[in-house]
């Protein structure tokens, strides 16, 4: 099959690889329909994180193709989205709503789903069927829910986003604007964007942004408590990750108040235990338990209440992934989408 394969920084090349094949009776393997490519795929792409002949890409949706023995919840002939990672679905930690850190959880950018198949372990507590074959014109929006929009709507949940509440969003990437999304579909009163891009801020205003602040870090924090009558917001979601952006989050929150914070920190990126402290607010996040949110996701898209395909402002053939990669790089797109 074809495939997306980082062969060093910046080194893109679309190769072959063998096909996937069932090898536990829980897998399931899928012919991809779309797939995408990450933020945080441009870690190893800039050279951040180790790339050698790496296979790429974590999001996907596809028709399910074969099924292993016990698989039971989706058949060939499916049509599914699955999350970024993979989880059990049966054990406690699942149970509870944290399967993306299930006892079995793995990451599926190991899979490598920027290609023509993918086999997804786990298939019945990973992946679920949509209610039908979609349209071409859901199928970005159900991309979407593999990991952004999930991840987006965790850090509003994480962050109590709900009636009545002022939210800020720090970071306008594919996430950060899912983010606006889930606030204002979570009954938020005011949502403050904060970006300096002007395409970014017009989606994020599409998505119920009522605000936008373009002033960053300890400006940005001092921005949002001048909007907010010198409290700082209910809620705040954090989308980039860096020690700047998660003291930007902090120090934008009110006293008592809630961080989601969804944006992938890297080795080295240290938190000042001390402003933490001080700052006296609820933090909670890391990778999104995407699977916990699917089935709301899914139903809310095939109701046509949310349009989150939105994010995906270039399409391209998978053929052309080193383009959709540089195009993200240089910021020339929010997010990529790649067609099979
Ligand atoms: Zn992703
Ligand atoms: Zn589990």
């Amino acid at each position: 099959m074809r495939a997306v394969i980082m062969d060093a920084p910046r080194q893109i090349t679309v190769g072959e690889r063998e096909d996937p094949r069932i090898i536990e009776p829980t897998d399931a393997v899928i012919r991809l329909t779309a797939t995408c490519i990450c933020g945080s795929d441009l870690w190893p792409y800039r050279g951040v994180e180790p790339a050698d002949h790496t296979p790429m890409g974590h999001e996907y949706v596809g028709v399910v193709e074969e099924v292993g023995a016990s698989v039971t919840t989706v058949k060939p002939g499916d049509f599914v989205v699955g999350s970024f990672v993979i989880s059990c679905g049966v054990c406690e930690i699942c149970r509870s709503g944290y399967p993306s850190k299930c006892i079995h959880a793995e990451f599926v950018a190991g899979f490598g789903t920027q290609a023509e198949k993918a086999r997804i372990p786990h298939a019945d507590g990973t992946l679920v069927a949509t209610p039908g074959m979609p349209d071409d014109g859901l199928v970005p929006s159900l991309l979407a829910a593999s990991d952004v929009l999930g991840t987006g709507w965790f850090a509003a949940d994480a962050a109590q986003v709900g009636p009545g509440k002022t939210v800020a969003v720090v970071g306008d990437g594919a996430v950060g604007l899912m983010g606006v999304l889930a606030a204002q579909q979570l009954g938020a009163e005011r949502i403050i964007a904060m970006s300096r891009h002007a395409d970014r801020q017009a989606l994020a205003r599409e998505y119920g942004a009522t605000d936008i602040v373009t002033e960053r870090g300890a400006e940005g924090a001092a921005r949002i408590k001048e909007l907010t009558g010198g409290l700082g917001a209910h809620s705040v979601i954090e989308a980039v990750g860096t020690e700047e952006s998660v003291l930007q989050a902090i120090h934008a929150t009110r006293g008592g108040g809630h961080i989601g914070f969804v944006g992938v920190a890297h080795e080295g990126v240290q938190l000042p235990l001390d402003q933490l402290f001080f700052a006296e607010v609820h933090l909670h996040g890391g990778p999104a338990p995407v699977r916990r949110y699917l089935p709301e996701l899914i139903q809310k898209i095939w109701d046509r209440e949310i349009d989150p395909g939105k994010v995906f402002d270039l399409t391209l053939p998978l053929d052309q992934a080193a383009e959709g990669y540089a195009a993200m790089h240089e910021r020339r797109a929010i997010k990529v989408m790649l067609t099979l």
